[in-house]
């Protein structure tokens, strides 16, 4: 009778959502990871209990997630 989504989600809800990031993407549900992954900025927002997350300092991944390592300057090789 209950017609649920992907990650517990309604279609239909995932239908409006959208990233929070400028530019509104569209996500996509990830069941594997239980995630929703932007297809335009690639970040990547978690599903807690079935309630996506769209935070963007929650956010995985996307364009800032550069290479952010801290120590530099190490060359090898
Ligand atoms: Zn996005």
């Amino acid at each position: 009778m209950s017609t649920a989504g992907p990650l517990g989600l309604d279609p239909a809800l995932l239908e409006i959502l959208a990233c929070p990031a400028p530019d509104h993407g569209e996500l996509r549900a990830d069941v594997d990871a239980s995630t929703l992954t932007c297809t335009v900025c690639g970040r990547t927002y978690p599903v807690t209990d079935g309630i996506p997350v769209l935070l963007l300092s929650e956010a995985v991944g996307g364009p800032d997630a550069g290479p952010d390592g801290g120590s530099s300057d190490t060359t090898g090789g």
